[in-house]
């Protein structure tokens, strides 16, 4: 145990003090758990229809090339990207995820001395990225769940180097207006880096959608993240991008691993990009899901956080891991946010029209029974 210590004490100070990120429980984990076969998982904001078929062809047709590394560069997808998108390729990054995304920004900005500004109820890996390499979070309390940008932007200084935007954001769904969001981005000194995060982007009603990639020929401090996480169905594969000023892009480029994207995940994201009546079908399902979710919310007479993406938190007026552990135990999974400062809160990932039911009757079950 002293050898433990000894060797703990000689880590960096933000990593000592780290606590670790907790993902969604494994649908796995809880069949061995309590011997359930049936299992809902609506807890990481998948995609509740699996991989497309186009996807699963592109997989089978590249196995035969496995024993070789993948491209480096990831050419293919970046071209798909490149042209669906228009940027150029020197703008895109891939990254095993855009959580590998978000690290290397910090590994590449950041220092001890330097300050990230990010919100309160924003995604758990903004802090865990600023600590990681020792920098100081400095967090903006939060304006109806959503992001206050003017206490954002008063949280600045020449300390710091990031600010991390998630739009929509995780767990809360709030989306901030274009305009609004335009003019913090416009108002941040070019030595600010702004990482705009649309992980969730595609599920946006096309209106209500920010013409980001517009932003990023004037503003060459402006990164925005994606991924093929949660629209494209690829969680399990961890591919996401960035897409910044060329500057930006080449600093990355030399922090991140040679080959960061498994030959797998590249044809499979590349085949997906191209897939548009998948995304047209996880579009339909995520709508008429919000929308089944929250019915069931008004007749039970909860409130919930109006959201833009492919999950809804949900107040229960009430501590809610009570009802997490019991919703386990009837085999459904979802997230508990009380990490996130929501201890009320259950965020619920749309899933099936099948798979919501059974979250539904699950939970009018166990909210009879705590009565
Ligand atoms: C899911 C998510 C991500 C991306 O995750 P990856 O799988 O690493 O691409 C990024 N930001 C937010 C806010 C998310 O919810």
């Amino acid at each position: 145990m002293n050898n433990t210590n000894t060797i703990f004490k000689l880590a960096v100070q933000g990593v000592q003090q780290l606590v670790p990120y907790t993902p969604g429980k494994p649908v796995e984990e809880l069949e061995r758990e309590l011997g359930l076969s049936k299992i809902v998982k609506l807890a990481s904001n998948e995609n509740p229809l699996g991989p497309g078929l186009k996807v699963q062809q592109a997989i089978k047709n590249t196995i035969a090339e496995l024993s070789r590394y993948p491209d480096g560069n990831g050419f293919n997808l970046k071209q798909a990207l490149s042209e669906k998108l228009n940027v150029t390729l020197e703008q895109i990054t891939l990254g095993n995820g855009s959580n590998e995304i978000l690290e290397l920004l910090a590994r590449t900005f950041l220092t001890p001395e330097h300050e990230v500004v990010f919100s309160q109820h924003a995604f758990a890996v903004y802090p865990l990225v600023t600590q990681a390499v020792g920098a100081t979070a400095r967090v903006a309390p939060a304006l109806n769940y959503g992001h206050d940008l003017k206490a954002m932007l008063t949280l600045v200084n020449d300390k710091t180097r990031l600010v991390f935007i998630a739009n929509p954001n995780n767990p809360t769904g709030t989306l901030l207006a274009s305009d609004e969001l335009q003019a913090f981005i416009n108002a941040l000194p070019e030595t600010v880096i702004c990482v705009l995060d649309e992980a969730y982007f595609e599920f946006v009603d096309q209106q209500n959608r920010a013409d980001s990639i517009a932003w990023l020929e004037k503003y060459p401090n402006l990164v925005i993240t994606r991924t093929f996480s949660k629209a494209y169905g690829l969680a399990g594969l961890r591919v996401g991008y960035s897409l910044s000023s060329t500057t930006i892009a080449d600093l990355l480029n030399r922090v991140r691993q040679p080959f960061n994207n498994n030959m797998l995940a590249l044809a499979a994201a590349t085949a997906a990009l191209a897939d548009d009546e998948y995304l047209a079908e996880t579009l339909e399902l995520n709508h008429q899901g919000m929308a089944q979710l929250t019915q069931a919310f008004t007749k039970l007479d909860l409130s919930w956080i109006p959201s833009s993406g492919n999950f809804v938190s949900v107040d229960l007026k009430q501590t809610a891991m009570p009802i997490y552990e019991a919703l386990l135990k009837k085999g459904v999974i979802v997230r508990p946010v009380g990490v996130y400062e929501m201890p009320g809160f259950l965020r619920i990932s749309i899933g099936t029209k099948e798979e919501n039911q059974l979250f539904i009757d699950a939970l009018i079950d166990v909210l009879s029974n705590l009565k």
